[in-house]
């Protein structure tokens, strides 16, 4: 098998499927694009929705312990002040003043050049899976520029939340290349704000959520007396969110408008809290698994204790290997009682929970693993691409796009393709085949140009199975040629087999 050459050239060759095969398109397109904001394409919205529906199906549905919740995006504005948002939802932001381009501080990178000893400049590059040699060539680079002689020394990089004040000023944009431009990092509020009524003032200001997450803190009370739940027990939600992140970018990876898949998983305050945020990262993983993603490509980050919250136990990031690094993928936070605490202070409604047991009420902790649809999609789009050289009919080589998505997530299950179209025989068989496998799975008809370009097209979409209507089919036994995307190879089958395997490994 092989695949496109370096990280970034596949990035772009996955960019280009996505647009080409309609997966994903960017927003408002015919207006130049919108930065942060992507449209899913019919191929791209099934995928999407496979991807929440079989989360939903093992994470709520098929649990005992977990129950379901959809809360409104725009919350009471209270919230966002409780849980600690307004205050705190930020991101360190650094300006250009020349260019008006704008910088989130710790993914801007610099480093002092160094040379016998002495600092003789400094250079800069945004953060990259090579920002260190990166950041080494600029100071090389710089050296020879300036005509300076001697031994340079290694670099050390730093990113700009650690600039002392007086080295900001000689630090250069990598906008410009020039320094004397860029503003020490402040702080700057991810959340994006819209007014609520016909008012416009400070009373009528309200937040688009920037997780799906307060809503199952705040609706927690309702749920306990209406949902027959008992601790431990689970409120999960699937929903958009909106971050005005400062600098959008991977494709769908960093987006301002994305979707999350969140879970809050209440115990008892004596409940061996690291037990069970280790049960949710095994879980987590085994589900990462079962829709298709390769265990190599997944790693697992535990948070440095000085880095975490003060209220936050621990918090584990599962990563994925994606072309342009390993990123976080699925967050696992053991949040203490924390959220709850917020909320019932500032509300002054209680959220505790009454212990038949001990005849004690507390306030429960909280294990969280929180996700996004969209880095999901894009690990599986990633994961699954893949370029072969392959024979056609006649022998020659060509090269093909596949698209390995499982069977549980591929947007289209099965193709059905009637051998040649003006054959009413064949035609009339294939039509039926196709609505009746349509009542339960998304199921593609084509009857347009050769079948080996017919394969090909369903390959680059990622679909499983074709299912060839031909001759045998009507002059022997009503068995039809299953052609497996993966393997190319081919065998008849019976509908009944065919609506087996479907059974069996769509769920
Ligand atoms: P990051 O450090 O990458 O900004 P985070 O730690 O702030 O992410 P959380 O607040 O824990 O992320 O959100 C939970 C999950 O939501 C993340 O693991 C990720 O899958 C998803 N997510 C967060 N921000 C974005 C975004 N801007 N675009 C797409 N998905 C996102």
């Amino acid at each position: 098998m092989s695949t496109a050459d370096s990280p970034t050239d596949l990035m772009e060759r996955i960019v280009a499927l996505c647009k080409r095969r309609g997966f994903i398109f960017p927003s408002s397109e015919i207006y130049g694009g919108f930065n942060g904001f992507f449209d899913y394409g019919p191929l791209g919205a099934e995928l999407k929705k496979n991807i929440r529906d079989c989360w939903w199906n093992d994470m709520v549905r098929r649990r005992d312990d977990i129950v379901g919740l959809e809360s409104s995006i725009i919350m009471h504005p209270k919230v966002w002040e409780a849980s600690g948002h307004v205050a705190g939802f930020t991101d360190p932001l650094v300006d250009c003043k020349v260019s008006k381009q704008r910088y989130r501080a710790d993914q801007l990178f610099f480093a002092a050049v160094v040379v016998d000893g002495k600092t003789v400049g400094y250079v800069s590059a945004l953060e990259s899976e090579r920002t260190a040699e990166e950041l080494q060539a600029a100071a090389e680079n710089f050296k020879r520029k300036k005509a300076i002689q001697g031994k340079i020394e290694p670099v050390q990089p730093h990113d700009m939340t650690e600039a002392k004040p007086e080295e900001i000023p000689l630090i250069p944009s990598p906008a410009t290349g020039e320094p004397g431009s860029l503003t020490p990092p402040r702080s700057f509020n991810m959340m994006f704000q819209t007014n609520v009524g016909a008012m416009t003032d400070g009373s009528s200001v309200a937040y688009l959520r920037p997780e799906t997450a307060q809503g199952m803190f705040v609706d927690f009370k309702n749920v306990v007396d209406t949902g027959r739940v008992k601790l431990p027990f689970g409120i999960a939600q699937i929903g958009k969110s909106f971050r005005n992140e400062i600098t959008p970018r991977n494709f769908i990876f960093r987006s301002r408008e994305f979707e999350q898949m969140e879970m809050e998983y209440f115990i008892h305050e004596d409940a061996d809290w690291a037990k069970c945020h280790q049960e949710w990262i095994a879980w987590c993983q085994a589900w990462l698994l079962s829709i298709g993603l390769p265990e190599s490509h997944l790693s697992l980050y535990a948070h440095p204790k000085e880095k975490l919250a003060f209220y936050s136990k621990g918090t584990v990031d599962i990563m994925f290997k994606y072309p342009f690094g390993v990123q976080e993928l699925w967050g696992i936070a053991a949040r203490g009682n924390y959220d709850l605490t917020q909320h019932a202070t500032a509300s002054g409604k209680p959220m505790e929970h009454f212990d038949e047991a001990t005849k004690k009420k507390f306030v429960p902790h909280v294990i969280e693993p929180a996700v996004g649809v969209d880095r999901i999609l894009l690990a599986v789009l990633c994961a699954a691409y893949a370029e072969e050289d392959v024979k056609d009919e006649k022998g020659n080589v060509e090269k093909r796009t596949v698209l390995r998505f499982s069977p549980r997530l591929a947007p289209i299950k099965v193709a059905v393709l009637p051998l040649i179209k003006n054959k009413p025989e064949l035609v009339d068989v294939a039509e039926k085949l196709y609505r009746k496998l349509k009542r339960k799975w998304n199921v593609f008809y084509d009857e347009t140009g050769n079948i080996g370009k017919r394969y090909r097209r369903q390959d680059e979409a990622g679909t499983p199975w074709c299912v060839t209507i031909d001759f045998e089919t009507i002059e022997k036994d009503g068995t039809f040629t299953l052609r497996e995307r993966d393997t190319m190879q081919q065998k008849r089958i019976t509908e009944a087999e065919l609506f087996a395997l479907l059974e069996e490994k769509v769920y």
